[in-house]
């Protein structure tokens, strides 16, 4: 038994979230030569060095600065939250990731966010701009899915008493103020998701969206030390002990035996796909369609034949190519069940 690709893509149906989760792994993946004028994205291994903070850690008196940002961060705060040195380093960061600029040809963060509907949930780690800027020249042309800055973002805006956000120059219709620049959260143990309005609504989104998600897909996604408290939150919303068909999907580079192991908790029974590169991914063979397909490969037992994109393209060649795909979705919305 088979579903072709024109069933696939003509009978959409309303199916619960795909959630998918980015750590820094999937940034580099997306722009391993860096940003549209060559500027790279740093790794915590090499931040340092690539931001040229060693000259301020030296006068701050910092012993051993070959260390990586996260071991020096976490020392720093532990040692005095509030230390100058702390804010002036924070600065240098965030100016550099705010001075990143997307490439101008549809780059993997356009794929990935093409691939999924309004219904589904990307939430990233990561400071950079990119899923931001790929999403905001996107959303006119084609009915996107959420975005989620789990440790806030040089784009986004917000307003810090009303749920409102943005990006810089817009302002807040409920209280008529500009809307102000999203905190980034560095590499401490305990982040406290709590104490910021925006991030604490950002994860609320998640939580709920995890505990109804169908599939979750964790891409380049490291889940480092400090990060404790936020994949203690992803666990416990996505709750794999009351879960049947649902399917976690790894996007890593890391052998498959470690990251099975690693991700175990979120494992539902023995289902588990790995690819080590996102244009193997599930979400990029059933582009809009990734719950659809598993139903049917998992509930039915039916063989699902693979839609995949056209890599490679331009921007108008991926339009055309996507159009039947969100005109099924806007016909399926119109039917009244
Ligand atoms: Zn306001």
């Amino acid at each position: 038994m088979l579903i072709t690709k024109s069933q696939l893509v003509n009978k959409p149906a309303k199916l619960r979230p795909h959630i998918v989760i980015l750590g820094a792994g999937a940034s580099i993946a997306a722009f391993p030569k860096g940003d549209i004028n060559g500027k790279k994205l740093p790794t915590m291994d090499n931040l340092i060095e690539m931001l040229d903070l060693e000259p301020i850690l030296e006068l701050g008196g910092i012993k051993n600065i070959r260390r990586n940002f996260e071991d020096i961060y976490g020392e720093l705060h532990e040692n005095d939250p509030s230390s100058p040195l702390l804010r002036e380093i924070e600065k240098i960061v965030y100016a550099y990731f705010e001075s990143l600029s997307l490439l101008a040809f549809p780059t993997m963060y356009d794929y990935l966010l093409l691939s999924l509907r309004p219904k589904d949930i990307v939430a990233t780690f990561n400071w950079d701009p990119f899923l931001f800027d790929a999403w905001n020249r996107n959303k006119d042309k084609v009915p996107l899915p959420i975005i989620l800055h789990l440790h806030g973002n040089v784009r986004v805006t917000h307003c810090p008493d009303h749920p409102v956000y943005g990006e810089r120059g817009m302002y807040c219709p409920e209280c008529d103020r500009d809307l102000i620049p999203s905190r980034l959260l560095y590499p401490i143990r305990i982040k406290n998701y709590a104490n910021d309005l925006f991030i604490k609504t950002e994860w609320e989104i998640l939580r709920k969206g995890l505990r109804q998600a169908m599939t979750l897909t964790i891409f380049g996604y490291g889940a480092p030390t400090t990060d404790k408290e936020a994949v203690d939150i992803m666990k416990s919303a996505w709750d794999k002990d009351n879960r049947f068909i649902e399917r976690t999907e790894i996007i890593d580079i890391k052998d498959e035996d470690v990251l099975r192991a690693q991700w175990e908790p979120f494992i539902i029974r023995t289902y588990f796909d790995w690819s080590d590169n996102f244009y193997q991914s599930r979400i990029a063979k059933f582009p809009r369609r990734t719950c659809e397909a598993l139903l049917d490969q998992t509930r039915y037992g039916l063989f699902v034949e693979e839609n995949p994109f056209p890599f490679n393209a331009k921007f108008d060649e991926l339009l055309s190519w996507i159009m039947p795909l969100v005109d099924a979705e806007d016909k399926m919305e119109t039917i009244k069940i």
